[in-house]
């Protein structure tokens, strides 16, 4: 047997110190830095979300893409070129790893293509949320040969007025989506397949939130793998359009309270990026007003302690975030602080 040199071994030890592991040291300085309010991180970011593409052929009236279509920015799918250079430069992703942001992914001309390079690349849990709206059988059977681990299809509604008027659309009715779905879940049970673990997620709207355990015994019933309960979401409450007034009743002061009692730890955590590129801190930025940079031009790495970002950070840190985006947002992720935290063991300072 041929022996390794120690350096070579140390170093090959440490490669083969599991994501796992990277990624708990990596956490225990997130952590660290959020709670004492840093700016410039020595942890990485997670990346969330990889939007495939905003083009979408249906008008959801809770979606900013959708009905009224408030989104300004261009429309695209993105290329082999970005997206190889997420998946190659990366090794954070969250679990699962969204494939889809705004639009329809199955709309993507090389969805298939860019999901086996993902997966050939390492990335552990992928997955796409789809309206199901194309979920022909050649699609379905598509997805059951590719390596997609999670897959969720949403359906707002227990009956077709209630999804039509959610989910508008002048080509695709319930009832069709509906067989669309059954007929996915039950040619993956034919093949006995347990991937794409499959969820049906309605949101809790005021108009579904009396559907929701009707909801649950259809699709279980079905084959679903699981079932989301998808809280409402306001968009950050950045827009002049009231978001706020579908939410359930007792939701709609707290969304619309422009205050928020802790630091957004996304800025801290995680990074969302649009298809052609640009890194924004979180996935209420429909329309890319707060870029961070875009990884046509930087990595991932250099973007996330960017001027941008640390600017954003500092202003989040010390109550001043009064960006577009952030001013009004009542939804952000966080937590009490400490910050006399002491830092982790070899923390790099
Ligand atoms: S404060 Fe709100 S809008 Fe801003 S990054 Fe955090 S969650 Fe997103």
């Amino acid at each position: 047997m041929r022996v390794l040199p120690s350096a070579t071994a140390n170093r090959l030890s440490n490669m083969l110190l599991s994501a796992a592991e990277r990624a708990a040291e990596n956490l225990r300085r997130r952590t660290y830095e959020y709670e004492t309010g840093r700016t410039t991180l020595r942890s990485l970011p997670d990346v969330f979300a990889i939007e495939s593409t905003n083009f979408c052929n249906i008008r959801c009236v809770m979606c900013p893409r959708g009905e009224p279509d408030l989104m300004e920015r261009p429309l695209g799918h993105m290329d082999d070129a970005v997206f190889r250079k997420i998946v190659d430069g990366w090794e954070f992703f969250t679990e699962p790893c969204w494939f889809h942001w705004f639009g329809e992914p199955l709309m993507h001309p090389r969805l298939f293509e860019q999901i086996a390079y993902a997966k050939a690349a390492g990335v552990r849990n992928l997955g796409i949320s789809s309206n199901a709206t194309l979920l022909t059988e050649a699609r379905s059977s598509q997805l059951l040969d590719s390596e997609l681990d999670t897959l969720m299809l949403c359906i707002d509604g227990t009956n077709a007025a209630t999804y039509e008027h959610i989910r508008r659309s002048a080509a695709f009715t319930y009832d069709e989506v509906c067989a669309n779905v059954r007929r996915f879940l039950s040619l993956r049970g034919r093949a006995g397949r347990p991937k794409p673990h499959t969820i049906l997620q309605i949101i809790v709207m005021e108009e579904t939130r009396d559907q929701v355990a009707e909801f649950e015994a259809i699709w279980r019933a079905a084959g679903a793998d699981e079932i989301l309960f998808k809280q409402y979401t306001a968009w950050g409450n950045q827009s002049e359009h009231d978001f706020t007034a579908l939410a359930p009743l007792e939701q709609r002061s707290r969304l619309a309270a422009a205050t928020r009692a802790h630091a957004c730890y996304n800025m801290w955590s995680s990074v969302v990026i649009a298809w052609d590129g640009t890194v924004v801190p979180c996935c209420y930025d429909y329309d890319t007003v707060m870029p961070m940079g875009n990884v046509r031009e930087q990595s991932l790495a250099e973007i996330w302690n960017g001027e941008a970002y640390r600017a954003l950070r500092e202003a989040e840190r010390s109550g001043n975030n009064m960006s577009p985006l952030c001013r009004n947002c009542t939804e952000a992720p966080g937590y009490v602080t400490d910050p006399s935290a002491a830092p982790p063991p070899g923390y790099p300072d």
